[in-house]
């Protein structure tokens, strides 16, 4: 007898019911079908591949990247009592000649594969000697020269298509500008495949950009008063900013780890291990770290620097809250981020086109962050989907307002043209500002700007508020980092306008409120929105403590046992019987044969 994909669903993973196009791609693949999956992280795109192998004789290979992480995900499925297994690098001889022999006596589901590992003679001859069901290829947009996380071996996986034109592929991915989704359906050889583009929107995450002064101190009381024993992911640009960082909060008194790529890698592996399996864990990483960890309950993603591209951005941030629950995506972002970021892009080694492609990739970012208007409609303009404005960010919650900053624009501007046609000098953001403000510094003196006619004529804005004003000149390209690499400021053909006139330029200012909270810390608790009522946090405690301990006694993270958003509902609804647990969303058959007794005497008290 074959079971259904529903039915699959529902006893396997203990869920009700079909999300988005779910539905309509597992039957798809089930019937022998191509196709292209883009879906936002947290969409759920593993379902899609996992019950068409279920469902479909053979098994399906499932090429991944993450060696580190296959681990993990082959523990869940286990858990759920589907038969998996992986094949890379890190196992013994005699582990990989088990696992060969398992799928090749049809004892598996699903297997994980490298795709190092996959293009070798042996293991090209290893699938062609037993049954492959599908082939998912996850992370599909490492294929793409031009992303961030291309992956050289990615490009071999057309021989997929040619060695076994019958068997269906699958390639996701959670990356879904339309320039890459072109890439990757002609590099894989999808192209007559239907593309399934689900919505990106992620509406339990709040978005919040804020002015960035100090920031590691912003940080801290960000997290202090809306994360505090929550797991979350700091990103830095560089590594000694992780370094530091997670250094700084450990020091006031949050579990910090850092993560880079100049970590052994036993450490980097130590690390993720420990974020994966302890409960309130903080990780300070660069963008080195995250893809592929399907860790749930990430309560929020901080950005200390400023992204360099949206869909970077949005990856990352998509990291935060794949439970469905509330989340925060926070981002601190200042006259430096723009200044640091326009000089790398000048300095990169890459031809013109390139670096014009990073400067439209930098211009999108600094376009989110200084919209006057619905952030998440921003971001989701970026991806082509177009939403009204969604109520969880930070300019609908606390709407900025705009001001005329044209008049401040053309002191600023002036002075950089006086600097150069009368001294043939330029300065960086820093001596503009004193000269602006009139302020006496030893460089004023020592080069007797004090003398110049601009000199103090700005006097009547406060140097944050002046920082403000060049950030969103730099940010809208009316000034530019010259190509010297100093971060000394220079006109561009469009200050003209400005300077004669011709241009009227409207600033983003924050809302009295918003500047307040950022200043001391939101009194807001995003926390406390999701404490259950009376004695269900009582309970809601109980199971996760008994959690820990199964988690701990089989040597997986926490999640894999059950999902926070599975126990809250437990805590909830009180079940008395092992079939109410079944009703449960995440309990599926075996978890609830395997666990429903304890679980049911934990409820019990
Ligand atoms: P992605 O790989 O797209 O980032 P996942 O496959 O990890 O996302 O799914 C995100 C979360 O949503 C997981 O915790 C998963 O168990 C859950 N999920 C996926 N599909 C469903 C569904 N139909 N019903 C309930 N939960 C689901």
């Amino acid at each position: 007898m074959t079971i259904s994909s529903l039915e699959t669903l529902q006893q396997i993973f203990g869920y009700d019911s079909f999300r988005g196009d779910q539905q309509a791609i597992i039957d798809h693949v089930v019937q022998g079908g191509d196709a292209l999956v883009l879906m936002p992280t947290g969409g759920g795109k593993s379902l899609c591949y996992q019950i068409p192998a279920l469902v479909r004789p053979g098994t399906g290979i499932v090429i991944s990247p993450l060696i580190a992480l296959m681990q993990d995900q082959v523990d869940a499925l286990l858990e759920l009592g589907v038969r998996a297994a992986f094949l890379n690098s890190s196992q013994d001889w005699r582990t990989a000649r088990d696992v060969e022999q398992a799928f090749l006596a049809g004892e598996l589901d699903l297997l994980y594969i490298a795709p190092e590992r996959l293009l070798t003679d042996r293991c090209l001859e290893l699938l062609s000697s037993g049954h492959v069901s599908l082939f998912a290829i996850d992370e599909a947009h490492c294929v793409s020269q031009w992303g961030h996380d291309f992956r050289p071996e990615y490009l071999g996986l057309s021989i997929l298509h040619e060695r076994w034109p019958q068997v269906p592929r699958l390639a996701l991915t959670a990356t879904a500008t339309a320039v890459t989704r072109r890439e990757i359906a002609e590099r894989l050889a999808l192209n007559d495949a239907p593309h399934y583009v689900a919505s990106f929107d992620r509406p339990n995450i709040r978005y919040r950009i804020i002015e960035k002064n100090e920031v590691r101190r912003q940080l801290l009381a960000f997290i202090q008063a809306e994360h505090m024993g929550d797991c979350g992911i700091v990103y830095c640009l560089s590594r000694a900013r992780v370094e530091e960082t997670a250094e700084f909060l450990c020091e006031n008194g949050i579990s910090a780890l850092p993560y880079h790529a100049g970590l052994a890698p036993t450490v980097r592996s130590t690390n993720q291990a420990r974020f994966l399996r302890e409960e309130g864990m903080v990780m300070v990483a660069t963008i080195a770290f995250g893809m592929g960890v399907n860790k749930p309950d990430v309560r929020f993603v901080a950005h200390i620097d400023l992204p360099k591209s949206v869909e970077g951005y949005y990856q990352e941030t998509g990291r935060a809250g794949r439970d469905g629950l509330p989340a925060t995506a926070w981002l601190a972002y200042g006259l430096q981020d723009v200044v640091q970021q326009r000089r790398m892009i000048n300095e990169s080694a890459g031809d013109d086109s390139f670096r014009r492609r990073l400067g439209a990739q930098l211009d999108a970012m600094l376009g989110l962050c200084e919209t006057v208007t619905c952030r998440r409609q921003r971001l989701l303009a970026y991806f082509e989907q177009t939403i009204s404005s969604c109520g969880n960010c930070d300019t609908c919650l606390e709407p900025p307002q705009a001001w005329d900053g044209t008049v401040a624009a053309q002191k600023i501007l002036s002075a950089v043209y006086r600097l150069w046609r009368e001294r043939g000098q330029r300065f960086g953001a820093g001596h503009l500002i004193d000269i602006l403000r009139g302020k006496l510094t030893d460089r004023i003196k020592q080069y007797e700007h004090e003398t110049m006619t601009v000199f103090g004529i700005g006097a009547d804005l406060s140097e944050q508020a002046w920082r403000g004003v060049l950030r969103q000149l730099l940010a809208q390209s009316l000034l530019a980092v010259d190509s010297e690499g100093y971060g000394t400021l220079a006109l561009t053909d469009a200050s003209r306008e400005v300077l004669k006139g011709e241009r009227t330029l409207m600033f983003r200012r924050e809302s009295e409120k918003k500047a307040r909270n950022s200043r001391t810390a939101s009194t807001r608790s995003k926390a406390a929105e999701i404490v259950l009522p009376g004695e269900a946090q009582q309970r809601f405690e109980n199971l996760r403590l008994w959690r820990s301990e199964v988690a701990r006694s089989h040597g997986v993270p926490a999640y894999v046992i059950f999902h926070d958003a599975t126990l809250r509902e437990i805590a909830l609804n009180c079940p008395q019987s092992l079939d109410d647990l079944g009703g449960i969303s995440g309990v599926g058959v075996r978890k609830r044969d395997a666990y429903g007794e304890e679980l049911l005497r934990c409820v019990r008290g």
